[in-house]
């Protein structure tokens, strides 16, 4: 993720910190320097560390829960109101995924109960709320902090836990789809709350509100396409009109057929058929510019593209398509010969057709193949 410091790993998963976090702790540690110099400050500065960590082990909560149901986490980023753990995949029973989306906030849960059992009598419930006054204790403000913490994140729209949380409930009852898309309606009416108790007390909230509001509709969308590529074989989805580049050809060829087709990547087929690589425009342009028209395009293909069988089912291929970022995934026959391309663009354009037939069965599209 860019704008992202990497700051070590925890048993295979990068934790990182975003920017806005750093910025978000800066302005912290200035306000306290202000209200009681450079004492106040330091003071400031150990507080930032332990809600720092508050929000770390929020998100190990999670991480530790998703691996129990074997679901591993990549990287952990920490974002001003929260972290954000990138998993490889939900767990897909809803009992699994109610599970992980509260072993975060229960560990936010667990500390402020602790704190506040060990403050006991001495506690001022009001200094909870004073997060930003040096004159509170240590220990009320860490609490108060992590009370925050699970409120804000049980706030019920993605991509905060109270969004999955509830997407989970509904989807005991319905279809995953049907559920992630009544919960994303949901939090999109929080967003407009948030975004019209903004204008009146805090902007802050308006930020908050256009984050949920986008996030709402990109979960939406996500689920909507999983929920499609579930019940659609590769060979249903897949882009059978392409031209492909001989191993022999050169840069100037391929910019011929940039031209001439409407394609932006080229697989490079030998002569049994079977995919080499594949020829970006971004990297076809580049070599022209800097290697000239006669370069070889084995030299500049990519030659690490994932293919499937046409056989495989379309969620398979959508996994190795979204996870290495690669831009096309080449579809193959029984003799391992490329027979189709599957593409992020394309993928969208089936989304399209299905969203505009929505009472199509789930593969109805193109011949049964192979
Ligand atoms: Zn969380």
């Amino acid at each position: 993720m860019r704008w992202s410091l990497n700051l070590g790993s925890i048993g295979g998963t990068a934790i990182r910190i975003h920017v806005t976090f750093l910025l978000f702790l800066i302005w912290l540690g200035a306000i306290y320097y202000r209200q009681g110099g450079a004492e106040a400050a330091w003071q400031g500065t150990i507080f930032i560390v332990l809600i720092f960590l508050c929000v770390l082990l929020h998100e190990l909560g999670h991480v530790f829960a998703a691996r129990y149901y074997g679901v591993p986490t990549r990287d952990v980023t920490l974002w001003p109101f929260g972290g954000i753990a990138s998993m490889e995949r939900m767990p897909e029973k809803p009992g699994q995924e109610l599970a992980v989306a509260l072993a975060g906030p229960a560990v936010n849960v667990v500390i402020a109960a602790a704190l506040l059992l060990w403050l006991g009598p001495q506690l001022n419930p009001e200094n909870l709320t004073q997060i930003e006054n040096p004159a509170v204790s240590m220990a009320a403000k860490v609490a108060g902090a992590n009370i925050i913490l699970v409120l804000f994140n049980m706030i019920p729209a993605f991509p905060m836990d109270g969004g999955r949380v509830l997407r989970a409930v509904l989807a005991m009852r319905m279809g995953n789809a049907r559920a992630t898309e009544l919960a994303a309606t949901i939090g999109q009416g929080f967003a407009v709350v948030f975004g019209i108790l903004g204008i009146f007390y805090n902007p802050m909230l308006i930020i908050i509100a256009v984050f949920i509001f986008l996030a709402a509709s990109g979960e939406a969308a996500q689920a909507q396409l999983r929920a499609v590529a579930q019940g659609t074989l590769v060979s249903d989805a897949m882009i059978t009109e392409f031209q492909s580049l001989g191993t022999n050809a050169t840069v100037n060829d391929a910019a011929d057929a940039l031209i001439r087709t409407t394609q932006t990547e080229f697989p490079v087929v030998d002569g049994s058929g079977r995919l080499r690589g594949v020829l970006t425009r971004d990297a076809m342009i580049k070599a022209l510019k800097e290697r000239g028209p006669e370069t070889p395009v084995l030299e500049v293909m990519q030659s690490d593209v994932p293919t499937v069988s046409a056989r495989a089912k379309l969620d398979t291929a959508l996994r190795s398509l979204m996870q290495k970022g690669r831009p096309v995934v080449g579809v193959t026959d029984a003799q391992d010969r490329l027979i189709g391309l599957l593409t992020v663009e394309n993928l969208g354009e089936m989304m399209m057709v299905h969203s505009a037939r929505p009472d199509m069965p789930a593969r109805p599209w193109g011949n049964p193949r192979g």
